[in-house]
Formats: C-alpha cells, structure tokens, sequence
C-alpha cells in the first residue's frame, strides 16, 4: 500500500493512493497508519490535495557515507562502523514544496537517499527482528550546505536547516529495498545513479546500530545514505530523487525570503 499525508481545505489527513477513473485519489485513512487503521472510502484526486511529508514522527536518523564511491569522492574514508547524525523533524517538506536556500550557505548539495519509515516503537531490535519495526519505505533527500559541513565540526546548521529534508511523495508499505535503483536529476540532468544494494551497512545493520543507542518511535525516519555523484543545486533548479517501486520526489530550489 502507498499511503500519503495530505491537506485539503486546510484540513490534514493520510490516505491510501490508489488508480482512480481518472488518475490518482487518495482514499482517506481513519486514525493513523502506524496502528490500526481503516480506509473511509471517501476519496479525493491527488491533483487536488498539497502533499505533505508522509511521516509523524519524533527524529531523523541520518547516516554517513554508506556508499563506498560517495565517501571517497568527498575524500572521506569509508567508515567500519555505521555513522549517524539527526536531523530535524523541522527540516522536512514534502513533495512539490521549495528548499529554501539558506543565506549562510554558497554551496548546497542534493543527496538522493532511501528512507526508512518506523512502525512501532523499539529499542534494542535483533536482526532477524529488524522487518517487524519497519512501516514502509519513501523518498528523501538529504539536502546539505557543503561549504558549512566543512567548517562547522557539528552538522546541525548544515544538515538541518529548514527545508533540507525534502521526502515523499508517498510511503510504499511492501517493498523489498535491498536493490533498488536510486536517482537523482537537476532540471531533468541525471546527477546520481546507484542502487540500494551498495549500501556499506545495509538497513538491519542501520537499525541495530541505532536502537542499540535509542527508542525509536513510529513515524520516525532512518535516512541509509547517498550514491555517488552529489553535486550543487542552485536557486531555480528542480531536484527530483526517483527510487524503483517507490515514486518520485520533486522540489524546486527557491532563495530564502
Ligand atoms: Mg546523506
């Protein structure tokens, strides 16, 4: 199932996005989709409705060069170990939203990742348990100030300025993610081309490491890395990040006002 976050005459909703007569609807979700929930059978066409980021959550969990060729085109080793930072639930828009460049920047980056949406809550997951606390799988894109990553030792301005968490259109709920195409194109240009499995540290990996530290919640977002090939965005360019069996997320890039 893909399931959407949506407003609609300045009300909010998720809804299951399904083929309609003509195009896309969004069959709106009574409760939330991280517990039992039914589908109401009112629906709406998604041409209609302003999508929002597909998640409630508390966090991001971003992590670090997990893939091999992007760290080194940065120059960076490639970790042993998984390697996270946050980023706010704040910086996150959804798909049709403006990243807002940022007047403390010179030099922003798009970076396509898969993001891993948490269904339940959980501290500690095994392994062989990690699918269980997985909800879905959607689009992100880890939207960086470079010239700031360099200078300043933690990455909070850098990595989480508002809007630098663009993610959508949608969250797919059945999806094998261990090898999906993942792209990402400037006004049409293709930028980044990689798949989900060269990933370093797959996403079992990601979640041990991380809930060996910490509770996540449902809604909360695991971001698995970029591929290769990150490179500038300026104030006008469209940034699109696709990724196989998911969709395709799609920003423009405005001055901040
Ligand atoms: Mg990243």
């Amino acid at each position: 199932m893909r399931i959407a976050r949506f407003s609609i005459d300045g009300n909010v909703a998720f809804g299951a996005v399904e083929e309609g007569p003509d195009g896309l609807v969004l069959d709106i979700i009574k409760g939330i989709p991280y517990a039992d929930f039914e589908l109401s059978g009112v629906k709406v066409p998604l041409a209609k409705v302003r999508l929002l980021p597909p998640v409630i959550g508390n966090k991001i969990v971003a992590f670090g060069r997990n893939y091999a060729e992007h760290a080194k085109e940065l120059g960076n080793e490639v970790p042993d170990a998984p390697f996270a930072f946050f980023k706010p639930t704040t910086s996150m828009v959804g798909d049709g939203d403006p990243i807002e460049y940022p007047g403390f920047s010179n030099e922003l980056h798009h970076e396509a990742e898969l993001a891993v949406v948490i269904g339940r809550m959980c501290r500690e997951v095994p392994r062989e348990r990690v699918k269980d606390v997985i909800f879905g799988y959607t689009c992100a894109n880890d939207v960086t100030a470079r010239d700031v990553q360099k200078r300043e030792k933690q990455w909070a301005r850098a990595k989480g300025f508002d809007s630098s968490c663009p993610i959508g259109p949608w969250v797919e709920t059945e999806l094998d993610p261990s090898d999906l195409a993942i792209q990402c194109t400037v006004n049409g240009e293709q930028r980044q081309l990689g798949s989900t499995s060269q990933m370093i540290h797959s996403i079992e990996d990601l979640i041990v490491n991380i809930t060996e530290a910490m509770t996540l919640l449902p809604g909360d977002v695991i971001l698995t890395g970029t591929p290769a090939g990150v490179g500038p965005l300026n104030v006008g360019d469209e940034v699109a990040v696709t990724i196989q069996g998911i969709g395709t997320l799609t920003n423009k890039v405005i001055k901040r006002g």
